[in-house]
């Protein structure tokens, strides 16, 4: 059988990284997150770093040919054949949603399941601003809920990476990040419920009770964990 491939869909601050770390490990697929991607590329300094710095500073999109390239490369690989993808934070505009499209028959792989978190905007600032990062594993914590502060050692054991706050988890760029949520990625919704594709979660919850609301909808979409 085909591997399952999946989308989550929803605006910065739904929880998409959270609920992907428990996808990947449940259902044994492959994590492709662009924001992490391009995070990576600016820390390197590559030429694809250079070019998407200033966009990510103002909240804004990168430029849809830019990320469509480094996605369509990581598809093509037999990891991704054999245990399928998670796609986390791509697509962002139906440009992006009609490439991957065009990726996915172009690789026979099978079509993704769309998994869109809503939360009302009042609590995704809340989850914005609070959130913090850890610079080497990736982890991701809220200061209403862990005790972790800028500057201190990762908590994840084996880990001890540097704790910081994203540069555009800054209520400016916070803004514009919702604004261009609205503008360009909310028609995505649209754009899956026309294909058959996606399944709303209510993300309003705390981590683990929204694992459970994904995992029964996925269930009832016949998508199993791996055992
Ligand atoms: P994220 O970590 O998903 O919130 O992404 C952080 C930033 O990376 C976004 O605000 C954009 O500037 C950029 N980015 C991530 N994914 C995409 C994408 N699919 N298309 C365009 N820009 C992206």
């Amino acid at each position: 059988m085909a591997a399952t491939n999946m989308i989550l869909l929803g605006p910065p601050g739904a929880g998409k990284g959270t609920q992907a770390e428990r996808l990947v490990a449940d259902y044994g697929l492959i994590h492709i997150s662009t924001g992490d991607m391009l995070r990576g590329a600016v820390a390197g300094g590559s030429e694809l770093g250079l070019q998407a710095q200033a966009y990510m500073n103002r909240g804004e999109l990168v430029p849809d040919e830019l990320v469509i390239g480094i996605v369509r490369e990581r598809l093509d690989a037999a990891d991704i054949r054999a245990q399928g993808v998670l796609l986390d934070g791509f697509p962002r505009t139906v440009a992006q949603a009609e490439a991957l499209s065009e990726a996915i028959i172009g690789l026979a792989l099978s079509p993704p399941v769309v998994v869109n978190l809503t939360v009302p905007s009042a609590a995704l600032l809340r989850r914005l601003t609070g959130r913090r990062m850890c610079r080497q594993c990736g982890s991701i914590f809220h200061i209403d809920r862990d005790e972790v502060e800028v500057g201190t050692p990762c908590p994840v054991t084996g880990c001890g990476g540097e704790i910081y706050q994203r540069g555009d988890d800054q209520p400016e760029p916070i803004g514009e990040r919702l604004a261009v949520y609205l503008r360009q990625t909310a028609p995505l919704i649209e754009y899956y419920t026309a294909k058959g594709q996606l399944i709303d979660i209510d993300g309003d919850a705390p981590p683990p009770v929204v694992a459970e609301r994904v995992e029964q909808a996925l269930s009832a979409a016949g998508i199993e964990k791996c055992e």
